[in-house]
Order: structure tokens, then sequence, then C-alpha cells
């Protein structure tokens, strides 16, 4: 018997939502609800220096207003400090991770190639112990040349080098807080997720929280990542580029836009339902096999 499907949505609190964070919830939570799951909500509000204020609290809202129920009380990044300290210690005292004394400066200097998703592939300077006199700055885990590969549900085969392609990578940053890749992969494993659904901008991390959840002996969701939707310009939608927040008295209109964008075949008629109405149709003819299997979409101008 597989374990009951729990999925979830994990927005940070960066800024109110806009039409890319409402494909992420709308195909999570539909998928969850199609197979009989649990939906979770967790704020990724770890990165206390991206955080802005009464960005939770309006992202709660928004949810709420387009029609989205969750289950049980929402998890917040930021009460789970603890937690992540356990896992660093677990990965410390396995000898995975290790502290890294290099500058950005350092690693820009030393670094021979880019990592797959941008910034620098980390050298791995200082993986053999800290140079003499040096303090650790930050806690990096020690990652192989081995394939890790994954099959996406809907982007296929994924296959990464972590050595080659991102280098050991950092799971407490220099300034004290948790890396992303860290908490997801804790919180992930203690929310008992078996399904993450959620944007192909995440595709290139996977690997790296796969690497994670071995290390830490976690059990590996199942991922599907949902094309992730782009202005004219090709950007993806986001508060870097200065993408418009959802607007809650055109939830309905917003909800059927999403619905298209992830291939569903609603009805002309939807356009003037409401927003229950979306939803009741919604949850009846989801369609997983109808969702485009692209990373990306370019939106109309
Ligand atoms: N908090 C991440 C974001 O808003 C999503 C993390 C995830 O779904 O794994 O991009």
């Amino acid at each position: 018997m597989p374990f009951p499907y729990r999925g979830r949505f994990a927005p940070s609190p960066t800024g109110p939502l806009h039409f890319g964070s409402l494909i992420a919830a709308l195909g999570s939570c539909l998928d969850a609800r199609q197979q009989g799951g649990t939906w979770l909500l967790r704020m990724e509000d770890v990165d206390t220096s991206r955080n802005v204020p009464g960005a939770a609290d309006d992202i709660l809202r928004t949810l709420a207003a387009f029609g989205f129920e969750w289950d049980g009380p929402v998890l917040y990044q930021s009460q789970r400090l603890a937690a992540y300290g356990a896992a660093l210690e677990q990965l410390k005292q396995a000898g995975l991770a290790y502290g890294c004394a290099c500058s950005r400066k350092e690693i820009a200097d030393s670094a021979t190639h880019a990592a797959i998703d941008g910034g620098l592939a980390y050298p791995g300077t200082c993986r053999k112990g800290l140079p003499d006199g040096r303090a650790a700055r930050a806690w990096r885990l020690r990652v192989d040349n081995g394939e890790v590969a994954f099959i996406d549900r809907l982007q296929g085969r994924v296959v990464q080098h972590l050595e080659d392609d991102v280098g050991d990578f950092v799971l407490r940053r220099a300034d004290g807080l948790f890396a992303y890749q860290l908490a997801v992969v804790v919180d992930d494993a203690w929310q008992g997720i078996t399904d993450v659904v959620r944007g192909a901008d995440l595709l290139a991390s996977t690997p790296r929280q796969i690497a994670l959840q071995r290390s830490l002996g976690y059990p590996e969701p199942v991922y599907a990542h949902l094309p992730v939707a782009a202005n004219p310009a090709g950007e993806k939608l986001s508060k870097q580029t200065l993408a418009q927040a959802l607007r809650v008295d055109q939830a309905s209109a917003e909800l059927v836009a999403a619905l298209r964008f992830l291939g569903q075949a609603v009805p002309g008629e939807l356009g003037r339902a409401s927003v229950a109405e979306v939803w009741a149709w919604a949850r009846a003819h989801w369609s997983f096999a109808a969702v485009p299997r692209q990373a990306l979409i370019v939106l109309p101008a």
C-alpha cells in the first residue's frame, strides 16, 4: 500500500502572490485533492533578509479569498530552526557537512565554472579542512559526482552530477541563516510530504534536495514541476520582474486563467462564474494529463 498522498504549497513571504504563485498553488492543490490527499501550507520565511512585513498574512488572506482550503495549521519555517540545526548536526556527525571559510570573492577568484542554475560551482577549497587560522563562515554538504537522477511526472528524467553541476552546496549561510535547500528537505520529511508539485524554476534544485534526503535517511517524494509563466519578455513572473499582485476582486477570472495555463479545457461560461463554481468545476474535471510538459510558457502580451 503506498503512503496516502500528502502535498503542499510553500510560498515565501517576499511579497504578494502573483499569477505564477497561483499556478503552483492551484496545480499542487488540485493534484492532491484528485488523489484523495492532504494539502498543507508552509510559509517559507526562513530567509529573514527577504521577508516583507505583512506579506505572510496577505498571502493567507489572498489564498482564502481565492477559495483555497488547506488542511491543518500553517507551518512557519521561522519556528523550525531547532529542527534545521538538528539535521545539520546529524550531517556534521556523519562527516557529510563541513565548515567553509571562503568569502564570495575567494570563490569568485578560484571557481572554474558556472553552476547549473547560475552562480559558481563551489571549487571545494575547504573540503579537506579549513585553511590555517581561518574560521568556518558557512556549512556545506559534501557531494560526489555520482549520478543523481529522478523521473519528474511532467519534465521526465532529470540527471545531475552534483560535484560538477553545483559543487558542495550551502546548508547554513555565513549570516547564520539556514539555506532553503536544507529547510525544504527537513520540512518535507517532517510533514510527511509524498508529492511535491511546484514550479519548474525549482527543477534544478531537486537533485540537491534528493542528495540531502539520502544523506539524512529521509524518504524521497515524487516530483512534478509545473510550467512556469513568463512575461512577454520571456522573464519568469516574480517580484523581481514586477509581476502584478493577484486581484482578489478578479479571483474567478484569475483562477480560470490559471486553469487554462495548466492546460485544462475550461468552458467559456466559467469566465462569469463565482469562485465556488470555478472550484467545483476544477475539482470535478482536473486532468493532470492535460498539463503542458514545458518548463516555461510565455504569456501573451
Ligand atoms: N518557497 C519556494 C518559493 O516560493 C518554494 C519552495 C518549494 O515549493 O519547494 O519559490
